[in-house]
């Protein structure tokens, strides 16, 4: 275990910390030291898609490193600008599965809430980058609908909080949102999917994990870690308490070309999610959204890179390798 002993992180100030990280890339880069980078096209490419980066995650970052994996991941690029056939703005046809406002339902037994348009960091290869909440009628200032909606949707076992990202909504809001959920008749399991803790783990204090706790259900929150410089002491004290609470924890990472393509990485990032208390659940390849195909690794190297990782590692630490394909009823192994 990585051992923990910082006490629990203050958590009251996680939302000045937001408000206090980085909005331009420019602030970015001067702050580790690597001025040269900028170009107007970065400018460019963040004003379709604006940088965020909390100042937690910034310093994970190694000063002066060009090629960091973490600043990769968040660092506006000109190749966004660029729009190879394929990558379109909807690559995983959520618009098709809208059920109702702000929910999403592709899978049987899953319903997916859309509960915030908003994230703590914005990851440049992400999927939802285009999509329009305000269509999709997500509205975290009215529940009522949304569940209404889950109560009529039938054999409904599994609702899966999403978002942009559940855990930015404050603490009053998303308790509201959970004692509504466990209401619902026939629900059996509560799923969070955040990548929140691993950008700013002050987000994780006692009243979130009492809150979910309260609501009585076997629940599991799913982390979006890509790479292990992430997996740091911080972040899995504040994890430990949800563990304590027996909330099951999981990883989701996507496949990103220049961050977590290599063997030895994938490899030290398996071991060390379980080392932080989270089992490896899924490996994505990535969605062809529009502005991410920098990011593609090509399929032959995925399986290649997969099947090296089930050589190396105990099976409970090798995630499915899966992508997502329009229409299709579950997430498809490569
Ligand atoms: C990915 C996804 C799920 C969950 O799928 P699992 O394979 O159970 O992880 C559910 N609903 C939607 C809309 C999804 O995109
Ligand atoms: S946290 Fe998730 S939803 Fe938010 S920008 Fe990153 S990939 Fe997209």
């Amino acid at each position: 275990m990585i051992p923990c002993s910082a006490p629990l992180p203050n958590h009251e100030a996680w939302q000045r910390h937001l408000a206090e990280g980085f909005r331009s890339a420019k602030a970015l880069l001067a702050h580790l030291g690597l001025e040269r980078l900028w170009t107007p096209a970065m400018e460019a490419a963040a004003r379709r898609f604006p940088l965020r980066v909390p100042r937690y995650y910034a310093d994970l970052m190694t000063p002066g490193d060009p090629d960091d994996p973490l600043l990769r991941q968040v660092l506006p690029d000109s190749a966004e600008l660029t729009s190879p056939p394929g990558y379109g703005t909807d690559p995983t046809g959520d618009s098709h599965a809208l059920a109702g406002p702000g929910l999403l339902h592709k899978y049987p037994q899953r319903a997916l809430v859309i509960t915030t348009g908003g994230c703590a960091v914005h990851c440049r290869y992400c999927f939802r980058r285009h999509f329009d909440y305000t269509a999709a009628g997500a509205r975290p200032a009215r529940w009522d609908p949304v569940l209404d909606a889950l109560a009529k949707t039938p054999d409904l076992e599994e609702v899966i909080l999403s978002g942009g990202d559940p855990l930015l909504l404050d603490d009053d809001r998303l308790g509201i949102l959970l004692e509504g959920l466990a209401t619902l008749p026939g629900l059996r399991r509560l799923r969070i999917h955040s990548r929140l803790p691993v950008v700013l783990p002050q987000r994780i204090g006692e009243r979130l994990v009492h809150l979910i706790a309260s609501t009585g259900l076997p629940a599991v929150l799913v982390l979006h870690v890509n790479h292990p410089a992430e997996l740091t002491e911080f972040l899995s004290c504040a994890l430990s308490s949800l563990r304590r609470a027996g909330i099951a924890l999981l990883n989701q990472a996507v496949l990103l070309r220049g961050v977590n393509d290599s063997l030895e990485t994938q490899l030290e990032l398996n071991k060390k999610l379980f080392e932080s208390g989270i089992l490896p659940y899924y490996l994505h390849q990535l969605d062809k959204v529009r502005g991410a195909a920098h990011f593609q690794v090509p399929d032959e190297h995925a399986k290649a890179l997969h099947a090296a990782m089930q050589q190396r590692l105990p099976g409970y630490l090798v995630p499915k390798l899966v992508r997502e394909i329009p229409g299709a009823s579950c997430k498809r192994p490569l």
